[in-house]
């Protein structure tokens, strides 16, 4: 028997609850390997399915949780033996299928990653989705000729869990750091990650109809879209980008004008990190290793075990989770 965080649905009045239960080997779902989890983490999407109405979940009960990390225990996959450390981040885990608030779980051998060197499972969860989505980011901006000397990298949603890993990629890589952070009493937390600049969210949110600003930016990791992606993109260095990766206040790009494309030679990267092919995976897990520093990774990580999980998964769709929980599901 193990421990994990059930969601289950009452068919009658259509309401979801999340709660701990033992479960046993037999219940979990198919796959090739078997994992002892150690630690997982809390993502938006996690609040979305923890909470109420189940979020992307279609079929219960179910597990939670979008990532994971721990060792093999069984595996029919030549890839991967009893022993080895593993991590697991999106493929629509925690979600369609059963995830990490337990601690076991089975999934299919093509959906790990092996841990590099100089990661153990709690710092690839302190790290987690968000880290590698962060790390991906940066990736991005540097493959478009992101460096540092020419000016500051802005980084929105700075005190949530990308915006953090971001703040302290860019900083430890030389990057001056402008961190935009609606709640002021983040401040010293961001400097300590290497903020150079704190940005008032408000400075940000007003929509202008003005084609272009004063160039301020030579790049921006950007977690919150809306009117603030489209004041950003107007204030861009000429053929700088800005890598898109949430959208923390809204779904569209508010007032965004052609202008700084076409103007400024601007760019716009998408980023994605739920189907990442692998290659690329294994690439950003070990710039992780060797870029993030782990001291500022720990600065950020606020534990949890899994009975916080249902108020944790509250707080952060209300925005209030600062950095990154680490969820020791043992
Ligand atoms: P967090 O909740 O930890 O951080 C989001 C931050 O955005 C908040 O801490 C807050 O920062 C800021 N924020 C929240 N609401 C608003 C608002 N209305 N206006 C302006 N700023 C706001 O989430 P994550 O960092 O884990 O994820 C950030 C976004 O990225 C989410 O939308 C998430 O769904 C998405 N995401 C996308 C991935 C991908 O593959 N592309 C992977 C992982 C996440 P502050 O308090 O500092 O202002």
């Amino acid at each position: 028997m193990f421990k994990a965080l059930v969601v289950e649905k009452d068919e009658e009045s259509g309401k979801t609850s999340a709660s701990v239960k033992d479960l046993s080997l037999d219940d979990l779902p198919d796959g090739e390997v078997t994992v002892a989890v150690d630690y997982s983490t809390v993502n938006y999407k996690d609040g979305l399915c923890v909470g109420s109405g189940g979020g992307l979940v279609r079929k219960w009960p179910h597990v939670p949780g979008i990532d994971f990390a721990g060792v093999v225990e069984e595996s029919s996959d030549d890839r991967y033996k009893p022993g080895d450390k593993v991590v697991l981040t999106g493929w629509r885990v925690g979600e369609a299928h059963w995830g990490g608030y337990a601690q076991k779980a089975r999934v299919k051998a093509d959906w790990l990653v092996p841990l590099p060197d100089g990661l153990d499972t709690r710092s690839a969860m302190a790290v987690g989705t968000a880290g590698l989505t962060a790390m991906l980011a940066v990736m991005a901006l540097q493959d478009h000729g992101l460096e540092p000397g020419h000016g500051p990298v802005l980084v929105t949603g700075a005190a949530g869990g990308v915006g953090s890993v971001a703040t302290a990629i860019l900083a430890n890589l030389g990057h001056e750091v402008a961190a935009v952070t609606g709640r002021p009493e983040q401040e010293a937390y961001l400097r300590g990650l290497g903020a150079t600049e704190i940005v008032p969210r408000e400075e940000l949110t007003e929509v202008t109809k003005k084609p272009l600003e004063s160039e301020r930016w030579s790049g921006c990791v950007d977690a919150v879209a809306g009117a603030m992606l489209g004041r950003v993109l107007k204030q861009m260095n000429y053929g700088a980008s800005v890598a898109a990766i949430g959208l923390a206040g809204g779904a569209a790009i508010d007032g965004a004008l052609i202008t700084p494309f076409i103007l400024r030679g601007v760019n716009l990267l998408g980023i994605d990190s739920v189907m990442q092919p692998y290659a690329n995976r294994v690439r950003a897990w070990e710039r992780i290793a060797s870029d993030l520093p782990m001291a500022k990774l720990e600065e950020m990580v606020q534990p949890a075990v899994l009975s916080d999980l249902p108020q944790l998964g509250r707080d952060i769709l209300k925005g209030q989770v600062k950095g990154r929980v680490v969820v020791d599901v043992n």
